[in-house]
């Protein structure tokens, strides 16, 4: 059988600190990849993208409880460790994976919240603590990690303008990269949720990025904006999304976009039997 290298399992805190010393002593510099694992392509980009920038690789996975809200699917959420082991092969130097105890000791009771990008009416809207959960587990791995810099894809647009945010607040030694959204053949942005997808919901879901493409295309064209993100919404709904937001907003502050001479986004989130499904692009 042929023989796999694999990168260095690092389960706990203290098998974490003794890693970075080691690397800090020898002035390394070390990037940064935080996931939930369930790893897949999209993933596995962030860990491409920033090879040629970093000497040292180091892939978080930590299913982070203070980002689900009560009723969402953090129990559930798909956890496949051997199998991101796998994927990742040699390609990282280390595989951060604390317990929970490790992030959270059970008197912790700090949190980290922002407003501007985290209060926009996009994800929080519908899920109001998501993104203190994220900003605080982001600062606290930035903390135990001391990474040189950190990828975050724009899949999750609104979370990373919150982490570029909070990192300029609080000037957090740590320069943020963003990694383009890896799609399916079909369009359908890769999502470790897309395994909840039936066949039919799966067929049905590139509709989301070829909303988007539309909207963006005719925006673009000059259409009045209310009109073409109604029609998207509607194009949704008939297909059996139920459609959270279809929104324009600025790409730097989130704020309602109004022109095309500005960076710009189209950001949806649509749920479809039991999945919830997020994507954006440019405009
Ligand atoms: P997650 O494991 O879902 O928390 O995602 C970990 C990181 O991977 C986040 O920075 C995500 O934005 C990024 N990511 C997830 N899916 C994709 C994708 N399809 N393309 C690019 N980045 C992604």
């Amino acid at each position: 059988m042929a023989h796999h290298r694999r990168a260095e399992l690092l389960s706990d805190r203290a098998a974490l600190r003794t890693r970075m010393a080691a690397w800090r002593e020898s002035h390394q510099i070390v990037a940064l990849v935080p996931t939930m694992g369930a790893l897949h392509e999209g993933h596995l980009s962030l860990v491409r993208l920033i090879a040629a920038r970093a000497d040292r690789l180091l892939v978080s996975i930590f299913v982070n409880p203070a980002q689900f809200t009560p009723s969402e699917d953090f129990s559930a959420y798909p956890r496949t460790l051997e199998a991101d082991r796998e994927k990742l092969g040699a390609t990282v130097d280390a595989i951060y994976c604390p317990p929970v105890a490790d992030i959270y000791p059970a008197d912790f009771v700090t949190s980290i919240s922002l407003e501007g990008p985290a209060t926009t009416g996009l994800e929080d809207r519908f899920r109001p603590t998501h993104f203190k959960g994220v900003a605080t587990v982001v600062a606290k791995l930035f903390l135990q990690t001391t990474p040189h810099l950190a990828v975050f894809g724009e899949k999750d647009f609104q979370q990373l303008c919150v982490i570029r945010q909070m990192v300029r607040d609080l000037e957090l030694p740590v320069n943020v990269v963003a990694a383009p959204t890896i799609r399916e053949a079909d369009g359908l942005a890769l999502s470790s949720r897309n395994v909840y997808l039936s066949e039919g919901e799966r067929a049905a879901a590139p509709l989301i990025y070829h909303t988007l493409t539309q909207c963006a295309e005719r925006l673009r064209q000059g259409d009045e904006a209310n009109l073409v993100l109604a029609e998207g919404v509607a194009i949704l709904e008939k297909s059996g999304f139920s459609v959270d937001y279809l929104e324009w907003r600025q790409a730097d502050t989130l704020q309602p976009a109004t022109t095309i001479e500005q960076p710009s986004r189209l950001l949806v989130a649509a749920r479809i039997g039991v999945t919830r499904l997020i994507d954006n692009i440019a405009v």
